[in-house]
């Protein structure tokens, strides 16, 4: 790392020197981390959040070096390939680097509270997963083993199945009251930044590839491309194929950072309220007072436990495969009512059920449905007044079924009709707070009818009403 590098080779080898020596630093940082974490130590995470410069040190010399190897040895093709990789490798593991550096924060805003028992677990199996993954990724680059790197992919699902029951538990905690909010908080995002080191080690593992590879979509394109036409090699087009691939990257990174500010503007507010009321209480001697600020503590962590529930409800629609059994729709119907009820009763609305013949099957994840109609039916009781009527029908149309759900509530103006379906659009934000709506639920809705290669279509008149159908392939029409 202090070598003066010679040529291109020796630079080339200085560069990979430094990438393997900055995953071994967050390799060993994110056990110091851990056991940070987990002894509530921190002192030492303190430490931990000064110690990455020398990580952003070593980033910055290997960004000089491939700056320098472009301009002035200028790398042909494989060599060319290796710049390019380790300069986004550089980007991965600098990144994980800073989560290590957010995790420690975390600590220090945990003040020395320890998790529970089965949180420790999952927290030493995540990190030992995330360590398990960067030393994979690490590897995969000493040996320029594009299947060793191929299988990164994997161990990273099960950090994200990790991720996934560690989520769970902490939001569980929460709702019992073993947390209080701002530690759930913490320890839920915690848990993504081990996540998202498992990510950057996927990176990895994918450059990795590229160097041995060369560019993957456009290998398997081109592959496409010749099963298709079983005619002559397809023209190169690795100009054009690169360009397009970086206007994708930005793209996909736009949206996920709109994302991402969305998210966290959603749960300032409910987070902001948790700590102001937590203050009115710790003030507060009145014994009916108190009773009623913990309702509306209880309130607010419910609406952060919702949104991060409907957030991994879209990761999951996202992530997992749909399964395809044949379901019939009477009993999807019936399941979504049942989780309804308690929901509409409370809000004196009626669900009534027309033309569910028995026999009328579609092909699906039952799961994936009735969450979908659950949350159709939740809206239509959330935007309807007391003693209005809400009604579910089912019906055969060409290649499928439909499934309608009308009510005669507030209705949705026309310019709106298109945007009800983004993620946390809403028309009336008051209203869809007040009665517990995350904005999420049709977007989930949406997703769910795509994984079915289904579609959901809406009409609605401002004060008469909406109507809601999501249209499903008939089963034995699916291949999944
Ligand atoms: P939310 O959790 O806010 O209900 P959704 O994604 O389910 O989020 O719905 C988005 C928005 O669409 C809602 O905020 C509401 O303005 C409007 N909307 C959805 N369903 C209905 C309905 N049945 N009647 C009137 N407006 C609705």
């Amino acid at each position: 790392m202090t070598t003066i590098p010679t040529g291109l080779t020796e630079r080339l080898a200085v560069i990979e020197q430094d990438l393997l020596a900055m995953v071994e630093m967050v390799v060993e940082r994110v056990g110091l981390v851990t056991s940070a974490l987990l002894e509530g130590d921190v002192a030492t995470a303190d430490q931990l959040v000064d110690a990455d410069d020398d990580i952003d040190l070593l980033s910055y010399q290997v960004e000089e070096g491939c700056i320098a190897a472009l301009v002035r040895e200028q790398p042909l093709q494989v060599d060319l390939r290796f710049v390019v990789a380790a300069m986004h490798i550089n980007m991965d593991v600098e990144r994980s680097g800073d989560l290590v550096s957010n995790i420690a924060k975390a600590v220090g805003r945990l003040q020395g509270s320890r998790p529970d028992d089965q949180m420790r677990d999952l927290v030493a199996r995540m990190s030992a997963q995330a360590q398990l993954l960067m030393r994979r990724a690490a590897e995969s680059l000493r040996t320029r083993d594009s299947t060793l790197a191929e299988s990164i992919d994997e161990l990273d699902d099960v950090l994200d199945d990790l991720h996934y029951y560690y989520t769970q538990h902490v939001i569980s905690d929460a709702r019992r009251g073993g947390l209080d909010p701002q530690q759930s908080l913490q320890l839920a995002l915690v848990g993504r930044f081990y996540e998202r080191i498992g990510d950057h080690a996927e990176n990895v593992g994918e450059r990795v590839r590229y160097i041995v590879d060369g560019w993957l979509p456009e290998i398997q394109a081109a592959q496409r491309a010749r099963t298709r036409s079983e005619g002559p090699e397809p023209r190169p087009t690795r100009g054009l194929a690169v360009i397009d691939s970086i206007a994708e990257s930005r793209r996909v990174d736009a949206i996920r950072r709109d994302f991402v500010a969305n998210v966290s503007h959603e749960l300032k507010t409910p987070v902001g309220a948790i700590s102001l009321l937590a203050e009115a209480l710790e003030g507060d001697q009145d014994v009916e007072d108190r009773k009623r600020l913990t309702e509306m503590l209880r309130r607010e962590a419910t609406r952060v436990g919702d949104i991060i529930d409907d957030l991994l409800e879209l990761t999951r629609l996202e992530e997992t495969e749909t399964s395809f059994d044949v379901l019939d729709l009477d009993l999807i119907v019936h399941a979504a009512i049942e989780k309804v009820r308690s929901f509409a009763d409370g809000n004196g609305v009626e669900i009534s059920t027309v033309g569910l013949p028995a026999e009328l099957s579609v092909s699906g994840d039952r799961r994936q449905l009735v969450r979908a109609l659950t949350n159709l039916l939740d809206n239509a009781v959330r935007y309807s007044d007391p003693e209005q009527l809400i009604v579910v029908s089912v019906e055969a149309i060409e290649d499928g079924a439909s499934i309608t759900v009308k009510d005669d509530g507030v209705g949705i103006p026309r310019a709106e009709l298109e945007r009800v379906f983004e993620r946390f659009y809403r028309v009336d934000r008051a209203r869809s707070r007040d009665s517990g709506g995350t904005g999420l639920g049709l977007a989930i809705v949406r997703h769910v009818a795509q994984n079915h290669g289904g579609k959901v279509l809406v009409e609605s008149k401002p004060d008469e009403g909406s109507s809601f159908s999501m249209h499903l392939p008939a089963a034995g029409t699916v291949n999944p």
